[in-house]
């Protein structure tokens, strides 16, 4: 009987070796990452350089508190991120994962505006469905009702419009392009709604991770969102906790969107799971605005800066641009939509499949032909990602909220080193456990 307090009353397997894309447990059985945990394997278990980066800086100094020192990991990292980081983006604040990147987001955007006499704007709009992390703060903006019930009232005044579900929720003979600009003009109805001046920040994930299975926006969805949080004075909040460091075949997710974020949180794939590192990204105007004001920034956590996890975070950001690794992304990532589509394109019960790079999702329905969903009570996604762990195989169970009912989709993120043989091993062994899942 253990005393770890887990997730769930269930018995897991327990992880003893990791290497490439395979982890082994205590009873020798081999799982094929498919999904990097949820994210966050990019480089592979096991890596070289970034074991060797860690353990060069636990030669030299494992932890100094940033309330006294800054560090030479702290400091190439944030420079290395601001190289290649959206536009206006230009200054950095390392955190221990994503949750706390998107608190710090929030208490950011509030502080900004109270520093900039708008003290009115403190409401936070977000979309339906979306999930943000699972802190108070992190929690009320996330939209995803049977997440939030238990915890309420939640620290920050939220309300969620629609996400950009285009798969789901285009009607029929609306262009993608008429939907993604229906579905972005919600946020300026609910910003009237609300009132403008008491709107701070809008925040959403550029393709929809955990909650759904990898859904990238409508083209010019964010271009016309953009618009409408310039037009309002409200800062774009971009969550790439997931969807972020390359997973989508660029850097940051939103390139691909056009749009710059004021502010923008990654985590996951920058710590690749060697080290617990999250990062929130500012803008030079939020950041100037502040320093001008009261001068400091009211946050900070223990672990803030720890030099072992920048030391990871750096060595991860240099394999994904020194190997050139994007393109490697986007090459597989498209083998794997192919592979996917290939044996599960007709399947009766898969309603679509979709992505981004090594970002897929593949949707689980009950009827193809009018993608009704499961019942919720099946709990369908769980029962497959059971079935594939049986086969050898990790993939993550995304089960949202769909029309009010809860969807089920399965999320594929493996490491961006991931073989042709690998790809095929994978939608083999997934398709299995699909037909065993719905048995
Ligand atoms: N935002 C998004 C988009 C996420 O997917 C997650 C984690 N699934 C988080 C925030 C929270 O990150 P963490 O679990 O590292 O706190």
């Amino acid at each position: 009987m253990t005393h770890v307090f887990g997730r769930s009353g269930a018995a897991l397997p327990k992880a003893v070796r990791g290497e490439g894309c395979y982890i082994t447990d205590a009873e020798g059985r081999v799982y094929l990452d498919g999904s990097g945990g949820a994210a966050v394997s990019c480089l592979g278990h096991s890596d070289a350089d970034v074991r060797a980066a860690i353990q060069a800086q636990l030669e030299q100094i494992a932890f100094a508190h940033t309330g006294f020192f800054t560090s030479d990991p702290a400091e190439a990292l944030a420079d290395l991120l601001i190289q290649n980081a959206p536009e206006g983006i230009e200054k950095v604040y390392l955190l221990s994962g994503g949750s706390e990147a998107v608190e710090a987001a929030i208490k950011l955007a509030r502080q900004y505006f109270l520093e900039t006499g708008q003290a009115g704007r403190h409401r936070v709009i977000a979309r339906r469905q979306s999930y943000h992390g699972n802190t108070l703060g992190a929690l009320a903006a996330g939209g995803n009702a049977w997440r939030r019930e238990k915890y309420a009232p939640l620290l920050v005044e939220t309300s969620h419009i629609a996400p950009c579900f285009e798969y789901r929720f285009r009607q029929e003979g609306e262009s993608a392009e008429d939907y993604g600009q229906r579905a972005a003009n919600e946020l300026q109805a609910e910003i009237e709604r609300l009132g403008p001046e008491t709107v701070m920040a809008f925040i959403a994930e550029p393709v929809v991770g955990a909650t759904a299975g990898a859904v990238p926006a409508v083209k010019g969805y964010f271009k016309r969102i953009r618009e409408i949080c310039d037009h309002y004075g409200i800062l774009l909040i971009l969550d790439e906790v997931m969807c972020g460091m390359g997973r989508t075949g660029t850097l940051f997710a939103c390139e691909q969107d056009g749009v710059a974020p004021d502010i923008v949180t990654i985590a996951k794939g920058l710590g690749a799971g060697y080290m617990p590192i999250g990062a929130m990204l500012c803008s030079g105007a939020i950041y100037d605005a502040i320093a001008q004001g009261s001068g400091s920034f009211q946050h900070g956590h223990t672990y803030h800066g720890h030099p072992l996890a920048a030391a990871a975070g750096h060595a991860v950001l240099t394999a994904i641009l020194g190997r050139d690794l994007l393109p490697q992304v986007r090459a597989r990532g498209a083998a794997l939509q192919d592979a996917l589509t290939a044996r599960l394109g007709q399947h009766p019960h898969v309603g679509d499949i979709r992505g981004r790079g090594l970002f897929r999702g593949v949707e689980l329905v009950a009827d193809r032909a009018t993608k009704d969903t499961f019942d919720p009570g099946r709990n369908v996604h769980a029962r497959v990602k059971q079935a594939a762990m049986d086969n050898g195989l990790i993939c993550y169970p995304a089960g949202g909220t769909i029309d009010g009912k809860r969807g089920d989709h399965i999320l594929l993120a493996p490491p961006y080193i991931i073989s042709e043989a690998q790809i095929d091993e994978l939608t083999d062994k997934l398709a299995r456990a699909i037909d065993t899942g719905l048995a």
